[in-house]
């Protein structure tokens, strides 16, 4: 099957979760209010001229993407599970804020995917004159619609599409609340960049194992995590308050650089303390690119020791949502630990 015969019948479904993608300013008071998303192709005539068949589904209420919960991706994972058969691929449009937090979950959520999945959405309303959505949304699609020579998905993953860069969504960072670059995937190269052509980087989009097998749907997540920010002037009681907590059974604790953190007594005492009462604890650096490394330095090295473990070139966003993941399907903490340590969706380069 040739590329074209694939497109024209590519079937989507169009996911809307909410977000200012989907909004449009009405003349009325000129304020800013949802669209029916029922009507997208009167709002996006461009897409009728894909030959694709296209379904959308409005969650309902839809939300600002900072309302997004767990439960919301569960029910996100859940809709494309169900519906899977029946489409060559998803495009869900969401509220960027949250939408890193959002791509990372699924792409735990659903494994062994062999259909793209493609978050995207908007820095300007979709009724704007400006609007950076349509061709976000338009990109989107026609990146889910794309088959290989075999008849394949060309990008079986989950993404995040914006401002012409395909990235693996687990990778992705939102950087900039006012620009249209708004994310970026600073440890793993773009899938593909839409210019005139759309161009796909094939040797670094992930395949799955068996084309003719359904993915397996992962919905139980355990979020008894905090996040520790490590900064100049943090106190003990702030530090424990967050490490031993009755109610936190994994902490992602944000260091400096290649994964360093204070090396005081007090500081070494309380990581020691949590590592003893049994706790997860993670460590992601606060740059945006690079690894960390605790073998480098001596404040790292004393961390290893102490029972931290790595999570290497992760997000905080994909390490909160591998956390929620495996804390979900394991009761034990050392079950956990060691799949942390593997790369289960791409998220860490190892
Ligand atoms: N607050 C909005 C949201 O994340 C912003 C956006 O859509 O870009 O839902």
């Amino acid at each position: 099957m040739n590329g074209n015969n694939a497109k024209e019948k590519a079937s989507l479904l169009l996911i809307y979760t909410g977000g200012t993608i989907g909004m449009k300013q009405d003349p009325a008071d000129l304020t800013l209010k949802p669209f029916n998303f029922g009507q997208i192709l009167e709002e996006v005539p461009e897409l009728a001229k894909f030959a694709y068949r296209i379904d959308s589904y409005s969650f309902d209420p839809i939300i600002d993407s900072s309302d997004m919960e767990p439960s919301s991706w569960q029910k996100l994972a859940a809709l494309i599970y169900e519906r899977y058969d029946e489409y060559d691929g998803f495009v869900v449009l969401h509220g960027t804020d949250t939408m890193s937090y959002s791509a990372s979950a699924l792409s735990f959520m659903l494994e062994g995917l062999t259909k793209p999945v493609i978050f995207t959405g908007s820095q300007l309303p979709i009724g704007m004159p400006r609007t950076d959505g349509k061709e976000n949304l338009i990109s989107a699609v026609e990146i889910a619609a794309e088959k290989d020579g075999h008849g394949h998905a060309r990008v079986p993953e989950v993404c995040v599409c914006f401002d012409n860069m395909l990235m693996r969504g687990n990778r992705t960072t939102k950087v900039n609340a006012d620009n249209f670059r708004a994310f970026r995937s600073e440890n793993f190269p773009p899938l593909a960049e839409a210019g005139i052509y759309i161009r796909y980087n094939d040797a670094a989009i992930r395949k799955p194992d068996d084309w003719n097998r359904k993915p397996v749907l992962h919905t139980a997540l355990d979020t008894r995590v905090s996040i520790l920010k490590i900064h100049p002037g943090i106190t003990p009681q702030v530090v424990r308050d967050i490490l031993c907590g009755k109610e936190t059974r994994a902490v992602i604790i944000e260091t400096y650089g290649s994964g360093n953190a204070p090396s005081k007594p007090w500081f070494i005492e309380l990581i020691r303390q949590a590592a003893g009462m049994g706790k997860i604890l993670l460590n992601v650096s606060q740059c945006l690119a690079g690894s960390v490394n605790m073998d480098i330095y001596a404040n790292g090295k004393i961390l290893k020791d102490a029972g931290v473990s790595s999570g290497y070139d992760s997000t905080t966003e994909s390490a909160l949502a591998k956390l929620f993941h495996l804390m979900g399907e394991n009761g034990d903490n050392g079950a956990v630990k060691e799949m942390l340590d593997r790369n289960l969706r791409g998220e860490i380069s190892k």
